[in-house]
């Protein structure tokens, strides 16, 4: 048995079932003989089932939220934020089923028919993360199923009860034996066969670039269509044109959003020089006005870190960038909160040459760099491998416009920090992942084109 803890307070709260390479290989032939029922179904029966499956998690939406808060942490309103986030993606992908067309295209050669047409690619696998245990869950699932593929979910081990109650609730809605299983273990060995198996035809990842590096080498072994949602780091432009409560309250959102620990929270936040110490000084108002606290007690807006080698991390950024000259803005931690929590820090005059600057923090640790020019801020913005999504405010709807062109990322917010759902392609750029997850695009990881030509059709 494995333990699961309240990242809050380091309780064990519950146990869960172990499973190993044998119980993996026992998943993969029950997905394997599940596949051709499976994908026989109407795809209208399937999003039915897809549609009972995100009633259930609505019906039930309080306790999941509970589960959720308890194992990762995030405040109980994110928390249902989610539950409803993750269900949409049900329902989404419930209809998107029915519209996996395929196209006939104009013939080149005479007397033919040319056909595309759209299948299932097999037995699915889903690596998820702890930061949105539920939601990338059924992002992933809901694709994969609406395909008509079984999927197999390996959940992070620090959240595993947010993923088992979705299995509960898929088998109450109907859902077969062996089409969506759920199991818990070893990342390493649950993983391993997964990626060795040639009956998984495809795998998709949410997590670190460098996990996501390993997991493309393991897959080129049998050739396997793979879907990576990887780091961030992502650029938030404030140009000297915008009303700073408003950019403050989108900086909030996407900076402190799940405590930071999201892929798409604003790591590096360039201010131009002429609103720079009027967007420091509401910012840090703002900031301190942060509750942080139990993730259950109503009032928190900040939680703690869910694996300590997260906070780790933010103390180095907070440590790096001190030493090289940046200005460290926080209160004092709450002597009554553990090690896990990371109290908010504002980090002023950061330089391009300190760490936060380089890589993605993942956690409540806000840097801000002060720039001059447009063309300086978009070099800046996309020196760097990841290329996820970025931020930009201007009233300047011309320089909007040249920005949306200019930035290297997947996805952009232009006077927001507020885009994802299910109807929007998400997903990076360069070395923050391949393919797209929700949209009409989101299918695409779970089926095959397959091009028929009728020849010899003259009578
Ligand atoms: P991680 O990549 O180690 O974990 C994500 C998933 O991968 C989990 O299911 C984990 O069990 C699994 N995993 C870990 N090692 C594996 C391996 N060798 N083989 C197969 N599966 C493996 O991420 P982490 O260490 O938990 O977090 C570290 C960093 O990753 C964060 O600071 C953040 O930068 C990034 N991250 C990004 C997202 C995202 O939403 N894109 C989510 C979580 C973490």
């Amino acid at each position: 048995m494995d333990d699961v803890v309240d990242p809050a307070t380091g309780e064990v709260i519950a146990e869960v079932a172990h499973c190993d390479t044998a119980d993996m290989n026992l998943a993969i032939a029950a997905a394997e003989r599940s596949f051709s029922s499976w994908r026989e179904l109407l795809p209208r029966r399937r999003g039915a089932i897809l549609r009972s499956w995100a009633s259930l998690m609505l019906d039930h939406s309080e306790e999941l939220a509970i589960l959720v808060t308890s194992e990762q942490g995030k405040p109980i309103d994110e928390a249902r934020y989610e539950i409803a986030y993750g269900a949409g993606f049900l329902e989404w992908f419930a209809a998107e089923g029915e519209r996996a067309y395929g196209e006939t295209i104009p013939s080149h050669k005479p007397g033919s028919l040319l056909q595309v047409r759209m299948h299932p690619i097999g037995v699915a696998a889903a690596i998820t993360p702890w930061n949105f245990p539920v939601a990338m869950i059924t992002r992933k699932a809901g694709a994969a199923l609406a395909a008509g593929c079984p999927v197999i979910v390996k959940p992070a081990p620090e959240t595993p009860l947010s993923a088992l109650a979705l299995a509960r609730l898929a088998e109450e809605a109907g859902i077969p034996r062996g089409v969506f299983q759920v199991l818990i273990g070893d990342p390493v060995e649950l993983s391993l066969p997964l990626l060795r198996d040639t009956r998984i035809r495809a795998v998709s990842f949410t997590g670190s670039t460098q996990v996501g590096r390993m997991l493309l080498e393991g897959a080129a072994q049998t050739v396997k269509k793979i879907s990576l949602e990887l780091g961030g780091h992502a650029p938030f432009i404030v140009f000297d044109d915008v009303e700073i409560d408003r950019v403050v309250k989108g900086a909030i959102a996407a900076k402190f959003a799940t405590s930071g620990q999201d892929c798409l929270a604003a790591n590096r936040i360039y201010v131009q020089r002429r609103v720079y110490h009027a967007f420091v000084e509401a910012f840090a108002e703002a900031m301190a006005r942060l509750k942080v606290g139990h993730g259950l007690e109503p009032a928190t807006q900040i939680g703690p870190m869910t694996k300590a080698s997260v906070a780790d991390k933010c103390r180095t950024h907070i440590d790096d960038a001190v030493a090289k000259g940046a200005r460290a803005i926080s209160r004092s931690q709450d002597p009554g909160l553990s090690p896990s929590f990371v109290v908010p820090t504002l980090l002023t005059d950061v330089t391009d040459d300190m760490l936060i600057a380089a890589e993605e923090t993942f956690g409540p640790v806000a840097a801000v760099l002060p720039f001059d020019s447009e063309a300086e801020v978009v070099t800046r913005a996309n020196a760097t491998e990841m290329g996820l999504a970025g931020y930009v405010y201007t009233d300047n709807l011309r320089r909007a416009l040249r920005l949306s062109e200019q930035l290297e990322y997947g996805m952009l917010g232009v006077n927001t920090a507020s885009f994802t759902g299910p109807p929007i392609p998400f997903g990076g750029w360069k070395q923050s992942g391949l393919g797209r997850e929700g949209s009409r695009h989101g299918m695409e990881d779970y089926m095959e084109l397959k091009y028929v030509c009728f020849g010899d059709l003259t009578a």
